[in-house]
């Protein structure tokens, strides 16, 4: 374990040093680089310094955004993992939610009512808004919404689509959203030794 964090501290060096060298780089691209490693917010930091573009309010504000979009991918990486384990059965069997497709929990995604936005609105970690899809309606048909609307109706009051509907305009700060990523991860582990397949958790 001590031995992969050190291997991830190293390659963030190298991408730092790499991205730090580079001209053209727009601060979006090094937002969604950095944004996806488990980079650590102090080399996060020293990469905007060095870019020097940024006055340091700016910096700070980029700092924060690309250590919350890391909490955040986290957080959805379990949450999606607890919806596939709880929307299939035993042996891992369940049905998109969107058009009754029949698919095991490998194959499923944790299709979003509402999308998760840019950057991470309040509904992506929100369970009612995350069931069980086939790659098809939420990759290739937009999410099926259609579909997923009826599923909704079907399942869930009028109230309760109006505040997931809520939830996508309002967001949640980084402990908010770690603490949601360690709450999942523990109920996918107890989720796990529920079911006749193990799952590796990490
Ligand atoms: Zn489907």
């Amino acid at each position: 374990m001590e031995q992969a964090g050190k291997k991830w501290q190293k390659k963030s060096i190298v991408v730092i040093s790499v991205l730090s060298r580079c001209r053209h780089l727009t601060l979006t691209m090094v937002v969604y680089v950095l944004g996806s490693m488990p980079v650590k917010i102090q080399l996060v930091r020293r990469i905007l310094y060095t870019k020097c573009l940024l006055n340091l309010c700016q910096r700070k504000q980029m700092a924060k955004k690309i250590k919350k979009r890391y909490h955040a991918s986290k957080a959805c990486k379990y949450i999606q993992l607890y919806v596939r384990l709880l929307e299939t059965d035993a042996n891992g069997y369940g049905k998109c939610c969107s058009c009754d497709l029949l698919l095991t929990w490998e194959e499923g995604q944790g299709g979003h009512f509402q999308p998760k936005g840019r950057n991470y609105n309040a509904a992506a970690f929100t369970i009612e808004n995350l069931h069980l899809q086939c790659s098809s309606c939420n990759l290739y048909k937009g999410g099926n919404p259609a579909g997923y609307m009826q599923f909704m109706a079907n399942n869930y009051s009028k109230e309760t689509i109006e505040k997931i509907k809520q939830l996508s305009y309002e967001t949640l700060d980084c402990n908010q959203i770690d603490d949601i990523a360690r709450e999942y991860k523990q109920k996918c582990i107890k989720l796990d030794k529920t079911k006749n397949f193990k799952v590796n958790i990490i």
